[in-house]
């Protein structure tokens, strides 16, 4: 993630990762009190695009609210200072990963001190390329009244590891977790789809991340005349789909090849998910046509 030429930002200034100082007594290292973003950037013909990146602030902000952290930038200040540090790093293909995190506080009640450190790397799809071997995890999501689960904060991560744990421990690549009522809900760090006779379904909102890449491809379907409909459904109608795919800011758009003992049928290249792939590529870099809102 870094090497001796990254520079990072922290505590308002930008530093080598090494000059960058934290307190042990941090709620965010105790308790897990901290909210983090997960962006990418890539280089397009008109230059370095953050794709999305005021969907992302505004998340960062929802979560920092619900935790009752202060947010002391502006997402116009946030915006800026991401294009700063990629120019400063010499990087245009990145991930970015700004976290607030929590001062010194061994209490329970948030600390006031809000600390805001933003790093970014070059980072390849987080779930590679080949398709994916899925593991139904033991672990559910978590409750969404015991959580807030759209919130992005550092703590909700421990159930994406104990999932993610699981799964690779059982030689899979990655986990699919349900939801408190059995439906379907997500993997550990991206949302899913699934594909049954030319149409698309993905889990309603409820006990989800509501995933920016998710919407990014409701929007694409809308506009590009794919079925789509967001509704719970249940892991034995998975299990009958004619293939399945992952969407997240990290993993991008990835295909299933199995979940536990179930193959999915249809060949990737002839899935909406690959149609999709395709299509949220030309997105992120501004280059895809027949977009309606163009035309209206
Ligand atoms: N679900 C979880 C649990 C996540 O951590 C993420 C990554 N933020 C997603 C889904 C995908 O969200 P996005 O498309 O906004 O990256």
């Amino acid at each position: 993630y870094y090497n001796n030429q990254t520079i990072i930002y922290h505590k308002g200034e930008f530093l080598k990762p090494e000059a960058a100082t934290s307190s042990l007594y941090s709620q965010s290292l105790h308790y897990g009190n901290g909210v983090f973003e997960g962006i990418r950037s890539y280089k397009t013909e008109a230059g370095t695009k953050i794709f999305k990146a005021k969907a992302h602030y505004e998340r960062l902000k929802y979560g920092a609210k619900v935790m009752g952290i202060p947010f002391n930038y502006s997402i116009k200040e946030l915006t800026a200072i991401t294009h700063e540090l990629l120019e400063r790093n010499q990087l245009e293909d990145a991930y970015i990963r700004p976290i607030i995190s929590t001062g010194a506080n061994m209490g329970l009640y948030t600390s006031k001190e809000s600390i805001l450190t933003m790093q970014c790397w070059a980072w390849g799809k987080l779930m590679g390329d080949k398709l994916l071997r899925v593991k139904t995890s033991s672990f559910e999501r978590p409750n969404p009244k015991s959580c807030f689960v759209e919130a992005k904060v550092t703590g909700h991560y421990i159930n994406s590891i104990l999932s993610t744990n699981e799964a690779k421990d059982a030689g899979f690549d990655e986990a699919l977790l349900l939801d408190m009522y059995g439906n379907v809900a997500e993997c550990s760090g991206a949302n899913i789809f699934m594909e049954k006779d030319g149409k698309l379904f993905t889990p309603k909102k409820g006990s989800i991340m509501a995933g920016i890449t998710r919407s990014t491809i409701l929007e694409i379907c809308k506009e590009e005349g794919i079925p789509v409909e967001e509704r719970h459904f249940k892991l034995d109608e998975l299990k009958q789909a004619d293939s399945s795919f992952f969407t997240g800011t990290a993993a991008e758009v990835v295909g299933l090849k199995s979940l536990d003992d179930y193959e999915f049928p249809l060949q990737w290249t002839d899935s909406l998910g690959h149609k999709l792939m395709k299509l949220y590529q030309q997105e992120v870099l501004g280059q895809r046509k027949n977009k309606l809102s163009k035309a209206l």
